[in-house]
């Protein structure tokens, strides 16, 4: 089944949409001013996320930083380090966990989903008669 590919500019948790920004290589730093591959910026709303990553890799960044912004609300109980703990073994094991078992992540996605709604033009203008 093919599957889009269209990156997210958007991640949404918690009332709040933050912007996904896609970075060229070595220009993501974290609060010490290291390089790393993503970051989550909550007073500015923004992730930014490294720029031509390893689908892999890319996919578990985008999943950690998405988690930093669900547990936002812990932030003041979570010491710092074992937030990032948390962040990085859920966005492997997410991942990972999104390969192996597709067909249960489909299902709660189609529960979570709105359904799309019947286009009633269509049905009555093929039971509108006219033709017979
Ligand atoms: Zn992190």
């Amino acid at each position: 089944m093919p599957m889009a590919r269209k990156k997210p500019r958007t991640s949404r948790a918690n009332g709040k949409t933050f912007r996904i920004r896609y970075c060229d290589p070595g220009t993501v730093k974290g609060d010490d001013g290291t390089v790393c591959r993503g970051t989550t910026d909550f007073e500015r709303q923004e992730i930014d996320i490294e720029r031509l990553l390893p689908p892999d890799i890319e996919g578990e960044t985008l999943l950690h930083e998405h988690l930093h912004q669900l547990i936002e609300p812990l932030a003041n109980v979570l010491p710092d380090d074992l937030e990032e703990v948390i962040c990085k073994a859920l966005g492997i094991a997410l991942f990972a966990s999104l390969r192996e078992s597709p067909e249960l992540w489909r299902y709660v996605l189609s529960i979570a989903s709105p359904r799309p709604r019947r286009p009633r033009v269509v049905k009555s203008l093929l039971t509108g008669g006219g033709l017979g």
